[in-house]
């Protein structure tokens, strides 16, 4: 540190740097979660933050303040470390929300990593959401912090973790039964009154299907055995419809299988706008696999990828290899019905 900066941080102008710094908190936008709605109200005209110097900015290199507003995701976390990267020193970092605390709702989740093992914090806020003013109060309490050098809390914390095993009485652990009925009804046919529909079913009547029903006005499920998925695909594609809006896969483990399906559609052709078809086929657990349709749908690509790395089904004939929609570190599979999450042990009186 030379002279200069010296006599900056600890000679006479060492109380206007700390003065200036405390009415200069710039908070980079870093909307991570739902407590993000919180900072806008407190920032908005009502509470208007930057009465006390706060002041929202858009670019990491000129902001000295994070504000960690609820989840971050593994995903996310890299893109916290590296706005807090890009700051400039001195800077500082609050987090608003139970999720930044130790989860909050999302507390066994695969994808949560607490933002404190990412950056260094100075102040939690709790709450889900918390109020802008408790957040107006964080941010008070750090500039408090900055001019005085000390920090008090406004909440008395006590310590709740109860010790494991200290008390043998266990209540409930949450359940882990596998329903025998997933109640999963993507074909239960309604009397509609859709003539163009009735037509349409009837053209795809012609096809190798297990079952065509019209689910509701603008909704027909279409069945179909894995082996003739894409030729149903490419039937669909000659009557005009021209994309996949979504795919799904449902897990069901109590019939060992997994339902894959399609939401068709078209964008081109005016009458097969508002319908959508649901393309679905069943495929056992153990043998994963099912033809890609992002060579007859290119928008099925990134959604088959997105299912790939959440449930472990193969695509086959989807251009993508590996993994890479998740972050690295992602256990394998998370939203397999079987997927094992933390459990919540209660031990207490
Ligand atoms: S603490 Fe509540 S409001 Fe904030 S991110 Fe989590 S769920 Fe959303």
């Amino acid at each position: 540190m030379d002279d200069f900066t010296k006599f900056i941080h600890s000679g006479k102008l060492a109380p206007l740097k700390k003065w200036g710094t405390k009415w200069s908190l710039w908070p980079v936008h870093l909307v991570t979660a739902c407590c993000g709605a919180e900072l806008a109200h407190a920032f908005a005209s009502g509470y208007d933050g930057e009465r006390i110097g706060a002041l929202n900015y858009g670019i990491a290199r000129q902001t000295n303040f994070i504000i960690v507003e609820g989840a971050i995701t593994r995903k996310m976390a890299r893109v916290l470390r590296i706005t807090w990267e890009q700051m400039p020193d001195p800077k500082f970092v609050i987090v608003m929300g139970a999720c930044g605390l130790n989860g909050g709702i999302f507390w066994n989740g695969y994808n949560l990593v607490k933002p404190s093992e990412v950056v260094p914090v100075e102040f939690f806020i709790p709450g889900c959401p918390p109020t802008p003013e408790a957040l107006l109060r964080g941010i008070r309490q750090l500039q408090k912090k900055l001019e005085t050098g000390e920090a008090e809390s406004s909440v008395d914390f006590y310590d709740l973790r109860l010790q494991k095993g200290k008390i043998p009485k266990m209540l409930p652990k949450s359940p882990k039964r596998i329903s025998e009925n997933p109640l999963i009804i993507v074909n239960r046919a309604k009397e509609v009154d859709w003539a163009f529909g009735k037509e349409l079913c009837e053209k795809l009547k012609a096809l190798k299907l297990e079952s065509v029903v019209i689910t509701a006005k603008n909704r027909i499920a279409v069945k179909v055995s894995e082996s003739n998925l894409k030729e149903t695909a490419i039937e669909l594609k000659k009557l005009g419809f021209d994309h996949v809006k979504s795919v799904n896969v449902i897990d069901v483990p109590a019939e060992n299988k997994f339902i894959v399906e399609y939401h068709i559609s078209s964008y081109s052709n005016k009458d097969l706008m508002p319908v959508i078809v649901n393309l679905f086929t069943e495929i056992p657990r153990k043998e994963a696999k099912v033809s890609s349709l992002a060579d007859i749908f290119p928008s099925a690509d990134y959604m088959e990828r997105e299912m790939h790395d959440f449930f472990g089904v193969e695509f086959k004939g989807n251009p993508w290899k590996g993994k890479f929609l998740l972050a690295p570190d992602t256990p394998e599979f998370p939203l397999r019905k079987d997927f094992k999450l933390q459990e919540e042990i209660y031990v207490g009186d």
